[in-house]
């Protein structure tokens, strides 16, 4: 009987408890947002969406190999010595052509490590959260700004130039080959005999008096 009266209070008490909860958030002021009309404020920090400024990408990676879901996809051709990519606006030069730069939003985790370690803070979150999407590839965004006409272009000036230095190396390295077999050659030749059987060089004569 007293087990019954006890946990009869216990009941009636969690009631008044909870609905006392319930009636001071019935007359305070409303906390709920009227979206899509109205928007919450994103603070500045959020991580909400990854944006690149391509034209400030030197193509370094540091961004891709600090995913630790690998995430981020780029590709990256050397330009040729005829080309001039200037710098960036943080004055860094760019060497590459950005033929490939994806981010796969779908994957990404949004834990903001690719964002710290860019030479040129071109890598960043903006405050865009309504991206949402029926089909999952529609999620992978890209960044490079080049025609596939112009990569195809690009990479065939780049894998000629490639194989001429190539090509100058190894002709470089040839001679130096060639040069070294010489000299141990020369190294290996036995000393000269004069006539009298004696050896040695004709500097070696004239200096003991014999020309
Ligand atoms: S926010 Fe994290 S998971 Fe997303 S791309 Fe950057 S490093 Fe990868
Ligand atoms: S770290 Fe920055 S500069 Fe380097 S590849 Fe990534 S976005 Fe480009």
């Amino acid at each position: 009987m007293v087990e019954a009266i006890k946990s009869g209070w216990i009941t009636f008490k969690s009631i008044f408890i909870g609905m006392g909860v319930t009636i001071r958030h019935f007359f305070g002021p409303s906390v709920t947002l009227q979206y899509p009309d109205e928007r919450p404020v994103i603070p500045d920090k959020a991580r909400t969406k990854l944006y690149v400024n391509i034209d400030d990408c030197i193509g370094c990676h540091l961004c891709a190999r600090a995913c630790p879901v690998n995430c981020i996809y780029i590709d990256t051709v050397p330009a040729t010595s005829d080309v001039d990519l200037g710098k960036t606006s943080t004055g860094n030069p760019k060497r590459f052509w950005l033929t490939r730069f994806d981010i796969d939003m779908a994957k990404c985790m949004y834990c903001d490590l690719c964002v710290h370690p860019c030479p040129t803070n071109c890598i960043y979150m903006v405050p865009d959260y309504e991206y949402s999407e029926f089909d999952r590839t529609n999620l992978i965004y890209h960044f490079s700004n080049l025609e596939p006409a112009m990569v195809a272009e690009v990479k065939e000036k780049a894998e000629k130039e490639a194989a001429e230095k190539q090509k100058q190396r190894e002709e470089m390295m040839r001679k130096k080959a060639e040069e070294a077999k010489k000299k141990q050659m020369e190294a290996k030749k036995p000393p000269q005999q004069n006539t009298d059987g004696e050896t040695g060089t004709k500097s070696d004569k004239s200096d003991n008096g014999d020309s």
